[in-house]
């Protein structure tokens, strides 16, 4: 069947496995056994009836009746005891990094100049999560309180919920999360870049009282998403199929195609402008290569007729804008300007926080104005440290734009990293590997360039930074 002629079809929304069972797997074409771990695409494990995979379900509905159910809360409250409380342990902005913003992100203390983002570390929607979360303990001191998966990706953050006694219900062996032990009357957290909206159903289910901390931006996506749905628009959404928050945005969503670069968007691209044969060769592979990214019952032949973009919010900001844009050229390639707008929409849902952290950390390379690309001038810094939780998307970029600018660059999640008395540090690449570098910090004076993933509080970077002073005044001492 031509692409052409073929008008826009919808899928109908199918929940598998909807009941008030603590087993509903997200993703029937994604068997949960095959999950990365931490990273699962599965809610828990699937084991219900494939009958209720064709119940209707329509999440936008859902998600009114939830506001309205006195079972669910969204807001922050305010309390300003929580808010002493998190400040004082560790969540408010740090004195070190106060000074530095002071001294024009700079600072100097003896063979060390440290330069820091001018945009960096806690964005607020991380802030009013974490601020939800203590809130949460404050006003349910008896309850039983969860967390889906992490609140945010960092591992300083997450220890200290624990330690306040709030259970968290993540995915240990790569089969999914377990809701088992979720009961009436218990409360759940849910994390700032958003649950599955089946998840959502499941703890309503279960009489939960739901305390949603999922950031305006990433609702921003949902709204974006659930407008291609209502105009029978596929959703093709630049994230990572296995990551939280794209796992949740596709729960909003129809009809989804879940594309992670701009190469897997090229192809794409090939598949839409091609023929009927060509298409017919492609098909087995294109269903292979996205048999993890796609809606149920996706047809590529149907599906890619009408397309709207959504994005994961931590994705890199150019990368985002260059797929929409290669997703709009080949619309009008196959149906003419005069018609890209029935076969192709985007709503501007790239976060302002993650776009400011990416900028700053161009700036820092040195490579943040054309002019600077161009005549590729020297840095002014002989390293980088980036801080942030192994699992964190932003962070991962901020890493990423380092590694491409050859510099040195070593992102480490927690100062323990470090082996102060070795000067040798565990730190890890962007594509996931993690290494060991000996002698990182060289004798003589040297320039730091330090930035921190938004989900990475003030005082974690301190504590990395006072290991760096510590290593280098015992090099001077040693001299
Ligand atoms: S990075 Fe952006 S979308 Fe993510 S929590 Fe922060 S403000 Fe929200």
């Amino acid at each position: 069947m031509s692409l052409a002629t073929q008008p826009p079809q919808r899928a109908s929304s199918s929940f598998a496995c909807s009941s008030s069972s603590a087993r509903l797997c997200l993703r029937p074409a994604a068997p949960c056994g095959l999950q990365k771990r931490g990273l699962a695409r599965c809610v828990v494990r699937c084991d219900a009836e494939s009958s209720k995979e064709s119940e209707k379900f329509d999440p936008r509905a859902f998600r009114r009746s939830l506001n309205s159910s006195g079972k669910y809360t969204r807001r922050v409250a305010d309390d300003e005891g929580a808010l002493k409380q998190m400040n004082d342990e560790g969540m408010a902005p740090g004195e070190l990094i106060a000074q530095m913003r002071e001294e024009g992100f700079m600072h100097k203390r003896g063979d060390v100049t440290i330069k820091l983002a001018k945009s960096y570390g806690f964005c607020w929607g991380v802030e009013r999560a974490v601020q939800m979360a203590y809130e949460a303990r404050k006003r349910h001191p008896e309850e039983k309180l969860w967390i889906t998966n992490e609140i945010i990706h960092n591992p300083t953050v997450n220890k200290r919920l624990k330690e306040m006694e709030i259970e968290f219900i993540e995915d240990t062996d790569g089969t999914g999360k377990d809701f088992t032990g979720v009961e009436d009357g218990d409360v759940v957290i849910l994390p700032a870049f958003g649950a599955a909206v089946e998840e959502m159903k499941l703890l309503n289910d279960k009489g939960a009282t739901i305390v949603d901390t999922t950031c305006p931006w990433v609702s921003k996506v949902w709204n974006a998403v659930d407008m291609h749905t209502r105009k029978d628009y596929t959703s093709v959404i630049h994230g990572k199929w296995a990551h939280e928050e794209t796992v949740a945005t596709a729960s909003f969503a129809s009809t989804y195609l879940i594309v992670k670069d701009l190469k897997e968007a090229d192809y794409v691209r090939e598949y839409i402008l091609a023929d009927d044969e060509k298409r017919a060769s492609m098909r087995p592979e294109f269903m292979e290569k996205f048999k993890n990214a796609m809606s149920k019952g996706f047809d590529p032949d149907k599906d890619l007729v009408a397309v709207g973009i959504a994005n994961q919010t931590t994705m890199l900001k150019g990368d985002t804008k260059a797929l929409g844009q290669l997703v709009q050229n080949t619309m009008i390639e196959k149906y003419g300007p005069e018609n890209v707008n029935d076969h192709f929409m985007v709503l501007d849902t790239i976060c302002d926080a993650t776009q400011e952290r990416q900028d700053a950390m161009f700036e820092l390379v040195g490579q943040d104005t054309e002019e600077e690309k161009r005549s590729h001038l020297p840095k002014d810094v002989d390293m980088i440290i980036v801080v942030g939780g192994y699992n964190s998307s932003n962070t991962q970029h901020l890493q990423e734009i380092s590694e491409h600018n050859n510099i040195p660059s070593f992102w480490v999640d927690t100062k323990d990293r470090i082996d102060l008395a070795n000067n040798k540090l565990d730190h890890l690449m962007s594509w996931g590997e993690l290494q060991t570098t000996e002698n990182w910090l060289p004798e003589g004076p040297v320039r730091i360039g330090v930035t921190s993933g938004a989900s990475t509080p003030d005082k974690v970077v301190e504590d990395v930074l006072d290991v760096v002073f510590a290593i280098k005044e015992a090099q001077m001492q040693a001299a």
